[in-house]
């Protein structure tokens, strides 16, 4: 998405409101929709935005591959520091290089937040995802879903090597 920045210059100093899907190109996932409600102002040479951001992450458990739906969302806040633009003679005042290390900066009419919100999801990308947080899991040995039922596979006792073992320790 793309902020016009003399459309929240006229209005500057308050916040105008956006609620926009973008389609995040992340490599490894095909298009995740993010729904992206914000609120922009332009300060002082600075674009603020704040808001939250939504994804619903189509996948399958890490534990027992039941296929399922990972809401992920997030708060965020940012300033992006917009420096005089060679392409507008009038430019917008001087500012000084910012610490490029801490600080977003933009040139021009148009500052794109593309590259910010699919920043922001790859960092709150979860490693693993879970139907539930408790969730059993696969039987290694059958294969069932240990959510759905159980098996008989963890009772049939202690492996005969290692009983043998057990015994050998005992008459130590
Ligand atoms: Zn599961
Ligand atoms: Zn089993």
């Amino acid at each position: 998405m793309r902020l016009f920045i003399p459309d929240l210059k006229k209005e500057e100093g308050k916040f105008i409101p956006f609620h926009v899907s973008i389609k995040l190109a992340t490599g490894n996932i095909d298009d995740v929709v993010m729904d992206v409600r914000l609120e922009a102002a332009y300060v002082a040479q600075r674009v603020i935005i704040k808001g939250e951001w939504y994804v619903e992450l189509e996948g399958e458990c890490s534990r027992c591959l039941e296929k399922l739906t990972y809401p992920l969302k997030d708060s965020f806040y940012e300033e992006f520091i917009h420096l005089k633009s060679p392409a507008d003679p009038k430019g917008y005042g001087e500012v000084n290089e910012p610490d490029k290390e801490e600080r977003f900066v933009f040139k021009g009419d148009f500052l794109d937040l593309a590259e910010y919100f699919r920043q922001s999801f790859l960092m709150a990308q979860p490693l693993k995802m879970l139907c539930r947080t408790d969730c059993k899991g696969l039987c290694p040995v059958c294969g069932i879903n240990k959510n759905n039922g159980e098996c008989r596979c963890e009772q049939k006792g202690i492996d005969p090597r290692w009983a043998a073992l057990e015994k050998l320790k005992g008459e130590l």
